[in-house]
């Protein structure tokens, strides 16, 4: 393709993306396609001739589009806001439109002090100290492997240049809370701790929050067996109920045992744009490490996520390689971040949130956070106060989880209650809500803050459920 043909086709696609964008609120939000489905659709085999773009385009419409769960639909209420603001993609097609190779400071020089640049950015308008140090991760699962990695060489005096963890006397341990994200026990895993050394930490019967005595418990038991406690996962904004675990007091008691303590913020991070949510994170500068996602809330297009540390030297000591052909005569005053993470190559991410942070500008992005909380205040009230309702945990940010009980319904038959009614929710195509264990039993979350979603579509979301549980459906 020659940059003419690429002019001609960019200006229909950028075309088609506004258009698409414009009619994501008349589109069904759940995808519409049955496994298989897609791949069906397609041929088994790459052209050997090009085709037209206007046929590449078509099938855009005909069997992606279908297959798309659409996240910046006004009434996507799913897993979490995936929001991806259009200023950010732009940015997204910037990055790929100049093709950089992002290896080592020297291959481009400007896509590693960008790098620098927002996220110094992001950190000060987090109310973050200029302790801390960011580089962008793919996702906040590969931020807190990292995370993972540096805990342990800190706790084991870096095992990696010895005989690693296989030479080790003592095992090292891993502590979380049992509501953290997935990615958690998976990076403790993967990080080679094993799952005999992974605490799951009691945690509060009502707010769902980590029980800092229960992880002094924890790790004073460990310590006297002879184990050594090494790092701790905070989880500011759990995945089911968006808790948050009190990291002053983590952070002091971890520091009992030298530990190290990770913040997952991943998805609750985007709060700390505004300074009357900072009480969430407070303690967070007595912290190791601090990862969240600009590609949740705040909405800067994945793969956009935020890793920050305070000790880059020993990061770089776990992290860094040095091959002699990327050795360069400037290495002394440059960043590398291929010693900040696991991949050498990286794609010129930092325009997704440099794009993002100055066409939509800080202030407006902090009124649409500070819309979505009061959306979701709103909601749970609205939930709170109906007979039959109920609202099931303390509402932190804009996640609000729910169940509609029946009187006479209880255990098992409150449970396939629950799930008929979000499945006929979702049928409606009008809204996408996921259902989600608690305790035990299952309950509906109402994640609020999809760029699209007004207060009068959080209002309609209401009125819906109302319907939907009244009806036969249900
Ligand atoms: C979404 C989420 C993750 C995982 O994020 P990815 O960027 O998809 O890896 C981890 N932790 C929490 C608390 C999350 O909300």
């Amino acid at each position: 393709m020659t940059p003419e043909e690429f002019r001609a086709a960019g200006h229909v696609l950028v075309d088609w993306i506004a258009d698409h964008r414009a009619r994501v609120p008349d589109l069904p939000v759940a995808a519409q396609v049955r496994p298989g489905e897609v791949r069906d659709a397609l041929p088994a085999h790459a052209p050997d001739q090009p085709e037209s773009f206007a046929d590449v385009l078509a099938d855009l419409d005909r069997v992606v589009v279908p297959g798309v769960t659409q996240t910046q639909h006004p009434g996507f209420y799913g897993w979490f806001p995936s929001n991806a603001s259009l200023a950010s993609v732009l940015g997204d097609i910037a990055s790929g439109g100049i093709g950089a190779l992002g290896i080592t400071w020297q291959s481009a020089p400007a896509l590693t002090e960008v790098e620098q640049v927002v996220t110094d950015w992001l950190r000060d308008l987090c109310g973050l100290s200029p302790q801390w140090r960011g580089a962008i991760q793919d996702t906040a699962s590969t931020a807190c492997l990292v995370a993972m990695l540096a805990a342990r060489e800190r706790a084991s005096d870096g095992s990696e240049h010895r005989g690693g963890l296989q030479a080790l006397d003592a095992p090292l341990v891993a502590y979380t809370s049992p509501h953290a994200h997935s990615s958690v026990p998976k990076a403790v895993l993967l990080a080679g701790y094993g799952a005999d050394n992974l605490r799951y930490v009691d945690v509060d019967p009502v707010t769902y929050a980590m029980d800092p005595e229960a992880l002094r418990r924890a790790m004073a038991e460990d310590a006297a067996a002879g184990r050594v406690p090494a790092v701790v996962v905070a989880a500011v904004g759990t995945t089911g109920t968006t808790a948050m675990d009190p990291v002053r007091a983590i952070v002091d008691v971890a520091g009992e045992h030298g530990a190290w303590v990770h913040v997952d913020a991943a998805m609750a991070g985007s709060a700390m744009l505004l300074p009357e949510m900072r009480h969430l994170v407070d303690g967070v500068e007595g912290a190791d490490s601090l990862a969240w996602n600009p590609h949740k809330w705040m909405g800067t297009i994945l793969d956009t996520s935020l890793l920050y540390v305070r000790d880059v030297d020993h990061l770089v000591s776990v992290m860094s390689t040095t091959p002699s052909y990327l050795l360069a005569s400037t290495d002394a005053e440059v960043v590398q971040y291929k010693d900040w993470g696991i991949p050498l190559g990286r794609r010129f991410r930092a325009l997704k949130l440099w794009f993002h942070l100055r066409l939509d500008g800080v202030e407006a992005i902090r009124a649409r956070l500070r819309r979505d909380l009061a959306n979701a205040r709103w909601f749970a009230e609205q939930v709170g106060a109906e007979p039959g309702w109920r609202v099931l945990a303390p509402v932190e940010l804009q996640t609000v989880c729910v169940r509609h009980e029946p009187e006479g319904l209880d255990g098992d038959a409150l449970d396939a209650h629950t799930l008929a009614w979000v499945e006929a929710v979702n049928a409606t195509g009008r809204a996408f809500l996921g259902a989600s264990r608690l305790d035990g039993r299952w309950m509906v979350r109402v994640s609020v803050g999809a760029e699209a979603t007004e207060r009068e579509d959080v209002e309609a979301l209401w009125a819906l459920l109302r319907e939907v549980v009244a009806g036969p459906a249900a």
